[in-house]
């Protein structure tokens, strides 16, 4: 169900987008070269041990990837993520970790570092998440994270995403607001190394059908434009935007083609492999 009323004023924000991001005399948006969708698993602070972490994992690495051409990146806590990416590494799966330290200072009781994870031979974060953002994450010690990661190498996935939606359209002032401080400082040497998830507060951990595709469509035109204005248009439009919240094995697909977005982060259903599977097979 669409958040939004049909009203002409969504309209209007939509074919402003469009106008703004392509140029005039081209009719439709340039053609984008198909990359590798990127699917993430977001483990979350589940199992609650390693012994069922391991179940999960062993179902999945059953998987027959071969058909699926997608880069796919399981995120789980840091506590099991050394079982897997040290000795799977180089193998179908890539590994992330689900936040790094915004610090590089030894003297960080509790904090792991980018150093730390690309030593266990993570090669994602994810930075930013929503649930972290709750707890007094704010813009400033997102861009610092996102420093220190893809200074030691590491891919970050930066989320963004508005608690909730309004008719004036505060909420995209909202996520240009979380891009442009998030990447503050960010150096364009290492865009290849950035991905931006799209996940609205108010869609995660649903279960059921989350952003209309359209919506999504418009935010990802949306993400671009601000991107652009931040590096330049070549640049900005390079960055993969990624899209999470209640991602399931019957609106993945779709989400990814309506929303024409470059691949999913994916919570609760991400931890039933079979479940899990049954997205990776549908894409
Ligand atoms: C998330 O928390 O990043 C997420 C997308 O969760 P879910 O798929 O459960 O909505």
């Amino acid at each position: 169900m669409s958040i939004f009323k049909k009203t002409s004023k969504k309209i209007a924000v939509k074919k402003t987008i469009k106008k703004d991001i392509f140029p005039k005399n081209k009719k439709s948006a340039p053609k984008v070269s198909v990359k590798r969708k990127l699917i993430v698993a977001n483990w979350k602070m589940n199992p609650v041990d390693l012994k069922e972490a391991t179940k999960i994992f062993t179902v999945l690495k059953r998987i027959d990837l071969k058909k699926v051409k997608d880069t796919v990146v399981i995120c789980p806590p840091d506590t099991y993520l050394a079982d897997f990416s040290l000795k799977y590494k180089g193998g179908k799966f890539k590994f992330g970790a689900q936040d790094v330290s915004v610090s590089n200072n030894p003297e960080s009781t509790g904090e792991i570092s980018a150093e730390m994870l690309k030593n266990l031979k993570a090669e994602y974060v994810i930075v930013g998440h929503s649930e972290r953002r709750a707890l007094g994450e704010t813009n400033s010690v997102v861009a610092k994270k996102i420093l220190n990661a893809v200074d030691k190498g590491l891919k970050v996935i930066l989320c963004v995403g508005e608690e909730h939606r309004d008719v004036n359209g505060d909420y995209l002032r909202f996520i240009e607001k979380q891009l442009i401080e998030s990447l503050d400082g960010f150096n364009k040497k290492y865009i290849a190394n950035l991905y931006v998830a799209y996940e609205p507060v108010w869609a995660i951990g649903k279960g059921h059908a989350s952003l209309e595709s359209n919506d999504l469509h418009q935010m990802n035109l949306f993400i671009k434009k601000v991107l652009v204005s931040i590096f330049d248009r070549k640049i900005g439009l390079s960055v993969p935007i990624i899209y999470g919240g209640s991602v399931d094995e019957e609106n993945a697909k779709q989400l990814i083609e309506a929303g024409e977005v470059e691949g999913l982060l994916i919570g609760r259903a991400s931890l039933n492999p079979y479940v899990f599977t049954k997205i990776l097979k549908s894409l």
